[in-house]
């Protein structure tokens, strides 16, 4: 797509072309561009829109694609980050707003394990306290209001009342614990149609230590991608400079279907076991050194499905074709802090309320946006340049 592209008499600018206008802050140039996207492809799915783009008349790259063979093995290999068949059916302008955000460059390997951000942050000490010890409770059922006061109802059942609170647990607990889509109380009907409706992707993921990093020394692929049953093998090596060091295989990272399908083998040896026959088939070499240290399933194997954690009933926001809306009504409900008529005192955040589901970008934006929301609300000052007076939507969805 480098080239950018035609359809229909219509010039697309290249994603990456795109990518530049933003970082070189030629912000309205980028508007134009991704407009025209939008005004092509809201309505199509991931998979409508690359079979528009690369079987019409002046395919990019000169070369129509062939049904199903080149679709097949698309879907397989992805854009560089795993299969993306399972994600063919989202919609496509989820899919292009992550490229050209570039959030799938420059990707860097966190030695110490990304858990140790949020663990970090909550040893930071503010003013007196750290941030781990201002965690008033474990759990947050639902929250309702009294004249101007919120209520929450904590995991000991007891009620703790608030003047504004934001929540930052997604889409699905917004509904589902909170219940805060039963009526009108804080969501107007249209922001509360798109926390119901907004879609969650189903994810699964697969981790083994191994004792050995033997990939290295075996000469083996560092990766596989297929259409099998284990999607995506990759051999992590979280400790560079020490050879005799544990290895790290992420042996499914799946989505929606592929991931639904795990659901139904509960049983961590079992699941390993299933992965490992199915690789045997066609990389036996590879899938004989996936046995993990000292042979012990329970320590040594992680394993998470999104779709059945309590806390999140799904991974992250993947919108369906048409469902931009959705992520523009939940983006920008932290603005009812701007009109006394509207303001709930309640403010949605996370990477679900965001166009960037999946990314920590969204939520990041979002988390600033609502804590600007307390501040307007309570009466505060923001300066100039804040999100509540400066951030207009842009595009027309
Ligand atoms: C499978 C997967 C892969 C991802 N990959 C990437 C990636 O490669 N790059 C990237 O940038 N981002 C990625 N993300 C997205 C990233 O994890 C999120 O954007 C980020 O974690 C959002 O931060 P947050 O603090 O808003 O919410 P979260 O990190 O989701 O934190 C919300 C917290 O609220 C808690 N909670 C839920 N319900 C309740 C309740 N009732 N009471 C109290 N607490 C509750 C949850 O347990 C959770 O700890 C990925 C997410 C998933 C699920």
């Amino acid at each position: 797509m480098q080239d950018g592209c035609k359809i229909n008499g219509i010039s697309l600018v290249a994603p990456a072309e795109i990518t530049a206008m933003l970082r070189s802050e030629r912000f309205r140039e980028a508007r134009t561009a991704w407009q025209t996207w939008l005004d092509l492809f809201r309505d199509s799915s991931f998979y409508a829109a690359i079979v528009t783009i690369f079987t019409g008349p002046c395919p990019p790259g000169g070369t129509q694609w062939e049904r199903p063979y080149d679709f097949e093995l698309f879907g397989s290999l992805g854009i560089g980050s795993g299969g993306f068949l399972p994600v063919f059916q989202a919609g496509f302008t989820e899919i292009l707003r992550l490229v050209i955000n570039g959030y799938m460059d420059d990707q860097r390997l966190i030695s110490c394990g990304i858990s140790t951000l949020a663990e970090r942050i909550a040893g930071e000490n503010v003013s007196g306290s750290t941030v781990a010890e201002r965690i008033r409770f474990d759990g947050v059922g639902r929250i309702y209001k009294e004249g101007a006061e919120i209520k929450l109802v904590t995991e000991k059942d007891e009620i703790a009342t608030f003047d504004r609170v934001i929540v930052t647990s997604n889409n699905r607990a917004m509904q589902m614990v909170h219940c805060l889509t039963d009526d009108e109380t804080f969501l107007s009907r249209d922001v509360s149609r798109a926390v119901r409706e907004t879609h969650l992707t189903g994810s699964s993921k697969l981790f083994m230590l191994t004792r050995d990093k033997f990939w290295i020394n075996k000469k083996l692929p560092v990766t596989i991608q297929s259409d099998s049953f284990a999607r995506g093998v990759y051999c992590l090596d979280y400790e560079p400079h020490n050879p005799d060091g544990r290895g790290v295989v992420l042996l499914s990272y799946t989505w929606e279907d592929d991931a639904h399908k795990l659901l139904s083998v509960l049983d961590k040896k079992e699941r390993c076991e299933c992965f490992v026959d199915d690789l045997s088939t066609f990389h036996p070499e590879l899938a004989r050194h996936l046995v993990p240290a000292d042979e012990d399933y329970e320590r040594c194997v992680l394993h998470h499905d999104w779709l059945t954690d309590p806390h999140s009933c799904g991974a992250f926001k993947l919108n369906y074709p048409g469902e931009d809306v959705y992520s523009q009504r939940l983006f920008f409900q932290f603005q009812t802090a701007n009109d006394p008529a509207s303001d709930t005192g309640l403010y949605l955040a996370g990477c679900g309320c965001s166009f960037t589901g999946g990314w920590i970008e969204g939520a990041v934006q979002t988390a600033i946006n609502s804590a600007c929301a307390v501040i307007r609300s309570a009466g505060g000052d923001l300066l100039p340049g804040n999100p509540l007076d400066e951030i207009r939507s842009a595009f027309c969805y």
